[in-house]
């Protein structure tokens, strides 16, 4: 089978560690900008910064911090496990060179480092339900509500699914009623494995 995974937030801790590392930096470079969300959709909108000053930043720390993303609890075992019996698994990133300095090699690097095995990697302004329906996704997994309502439209066909992974961000908003949400990867064995006898074992 085929499982399309999204990185950040849905297989690596990135909106917890990227507040910590602006907190970090506003400290080591005494700025004063100051934290007017506690959550919202991507870490550098939680302060009162100009966005081509949080972009900067990025560029210039961003592969710094990307490098020590930690994973989600089960992220690696699930994952390895799925590809050791034979399964397709596919990484689909949006980080992009408007925001990152290095995004595929440092993706790739991540990758390597944390142990993850994976059958192949889009890095880029890539179109997700596209990816999908080229490679044929059985399964997809992201923590985008509008990003999994599209590839849910694409994933037509019986034991088809798209699912939300839980985080900060997404855990107020309403998940869309075809894509089902799941709080970590343990629960998404479990409702993967109801689409297929394959994975009951
Ligand atoms: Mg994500």
């Amino acid at each position: 089978m085929v499982f399309v995974f999204d990185l950040d937030d849905t297989i690596c801790e990135t909106d917890a560690y990227s507040e910590y590392y602006i907190n970090k930096f506003f400290k080591e470079n005494n700025w004063n900008y100051q934290q007017i969300a506690k959550v919202t959709r991507f870490a550098e909108a939680k302060f009162n910064w100009p966005n081509e000053m949080a972009k900067a930043w990025y560029k210039k720390y961003g592969d710094e911090m990307m490098l020590e993303f930690s994973c989600k609890k089960d992220a690696i075992k699930t994952i390895n496990t799925l590809y050791d019996n034979g399964h397709k698994i596919i990484i689909a990133t949006a980080r992009n060179y408007d925001w990152h300095s290095n995004p595929e090699e440092i993706t790739l690097q991540w990758l390597k480092n944390v142990g993850l095995k994976v059958s192949k990697v889009y890095i880029g302004r890539v179109d997700k339900e596209i990816v999908c329906e080229n490679e044929k996704a059985d399964f997809f997994i992201d923590d985008d509500i509008s990003i999994t309502k599209k590839v849910s439209e694409v994933l037509n066909g019986k034991g088809k699914q798209a699912f939300l992974m839980n985080s900060d961000f997404n855990q107020t908003q309403e998940c869309p009623s075809n894509v089902k949400r799941v709080s970590g990867f343990k629960q998404l064995m479990t409702e993967i494995s109801k689409y297929t006898d394959e994975l009951k074992k």
